[in-house]
């Protein structure tokens, strides 16, 4: 007789399957990976995160990446990628998945910028060809960068919306993902070229410049990333400044940055964003693999190029910001925390006036500190408020789907209740709401 043991062939549950093109241009990001290996095991992406990583990461990391809104996260370089690096290696065995995050290139950035987008973007030429050669499919590093638009490699835009049922693909790992299919009608996403070349207009000199300086740094090698240091750049500004003759206002004025922070990054205060390392590179012509290895005989004598207009604009709309009325800001804080006004977040004040959240903080930083938490009990209010009227509605509901089937002489049995709620979205198939479901119908049942 067969039995399930003899049936089925044995298994490993996560098979250590080697990463793509690692320590490359084309190196396989860490959720693409998660779903190759996934789709090796036979089991759904959703069920090896819930059932395999989740429990194998400690619990300071494990509640705050549940969700599924961060999982694009995994693929940067802060502490979710760290954990979630560490719990897949003790699954496969395997040493080197730090390659396919940012993680490497912390040294240069630090672990403050994410740098990743939140949705998955993807080539479709890039996966055709995959498809065609036979090689494994697999999703790039390189696409899920914030500040990389095109394909370098087919001078094509990356997309994130499928050809065939025209969803755009918003969360970076969905529960039955496979790579270079489409997570919600599952028809394959590679191949359409056809409508994506009007869009190669808009790629701009700077736009190219960051995405080959980002394909430089993760074709770098590990020898190479050793040599980041962002510790060097306050050095590596100095030198820029003497070879070029400039003064630290007129390269404030270049940057589109404030006089301020470029003496703040001169004295290594504070480290410039990536956003700024770029404009520094971009404007200066330097490698930016020489800028943060700190190689200061490439620097050269002056400054070169001007930023791009959409940035320079940008530039501007800061500049004239900073002419708000300061003390109608002031009092608008104080509003906030004596309760005379209602604000859902920091940002909504800062929106209010025009300004950064940073700028506030600088300035006000007692009274923006205060704030913010007077923000967010209002929204926890809020959110309580939503969630007890919901629960009320889902109580009516199920009150009213029992008296239906009973009437209809059906037994209200607890999956039958669930699954029409389910499909009327009034419900989700989580415990929260199968607990008020079981709880109102044993109730009314009598049980
Ligand atoms: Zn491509
Ligand atoms: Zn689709």
């Amino acid at each position: 007789m067969l039995t399930q043991s003899n049936h089925l062939p044995p298994r490993d549950l996560l098979p250590s399957l080697g990463p793509m093109h690692i320590d490359s241009v084309n190196a396989e990001k860490l959720t693409s990976y998660i779903c190759r290996i996934s789709t090796a095991a036979c089991l759904p992406v959703g069920c090896v995160i819930r059932n395999l990583i989740d429990p194998a990461l400690n619990k300071a990391t494990r509640g705050a990446i549940s969700s599924a809104d961060c999982h694009h996260m995994v693929n940067s370089f802060g502490s979710k990628a760290e954990a979630w690096v560490g719990a897949l290696q003790t699954l496969t065995g395997r040493d080197d998945l730090e390659k396919l995050t940012m993680l490497p290139l912390r040294r240069a950035f630090g672990t403050k910028h994410s740098l990743v987008s939140p949705g998955r973007r993807w080539c479709p030429i890039c996966l055709e060809t995959d498809l065609q050669s036979g090689d494994p499919i697999y999703e790039r590093l390189l696409w899920s960068i914030t500040h990389v638009d095109h394909c370098a490699h087919h001078d094509c835009r990356l997309t994130n919306v499928c050809p065939t049922c025209g969803k755009k693909h918003l969360l970076e790992i969905t529960t039955r993902q496979i790579p270079g299919f489409c997570s919600y009608c599952h028809s394959w996403l590679g191949g359409a070229v056809a409508s994506q070349g009007s869009s190669e207009i808009s790629i701009n000199e700077y736009d190219r410049f960051v995405e080959d300086s980002f394909s430089c740094l993760i074709g770098s090698s590990h020898s190479i990333r050793e040599n980041f240091d962002r510790s060097g750049i306050a050095a590596s500004l100095r030198c820029l400044l003497d070879g070029t003759e400039l003064t630290s206002r007129r390269i404030s004025v270049f940057l589109g940055a404030s006089h301020g922070i470029v003496n703040d990054w001169l004295s290594g205060k504070v480290f410039p964003s990536p956003a700024n390392i770029f404009r520094i590179c971009y404007c200066f012509d330097i490698a930016i693999v020489d800028f943060l290895t700190g190689c200061n005989d490439r620097f050269p004598s002056a400054a070169s190029r001007e930023l791009p207009t959409i940035l320079r604009q940008q530039v501007k709309e800061r500049r004239r910001s900073r002419e708000i009325n300061w003390s109608a800001v002031k009092f608008h804080l104080d509003a906030v925390v004596s309760g005379e006004i209602t604000e859902t977040s920091t940002l909504a004040i800062a929106k209010r006036f025009g300004l950064d959240t940073a700028q506030i903080y600088k300035r006000f930083g007692d009274e923006y500190r205060a704030a913010s938490r007077i923000c967010a009990e209002h929204r926890r209010t809020q959110h309580l408020a939503i969630r007890a009227a919901r629960d009320r509605s889902l109580v009516s509901e199920v009150e009213a789907e029992v008296a239906r089937l009973l009437s209809k002489g059906e037994f209200p049995a607890m999956k039958r209740i669930l699954h029409t709620l389910v499909k009327r979205r009034i419900a989700v198939d989580r415990k929260r709401d199968r607990d008020i479901v079981s709880r109102v119908r044993r109730e009314l049942l009598g049980l």
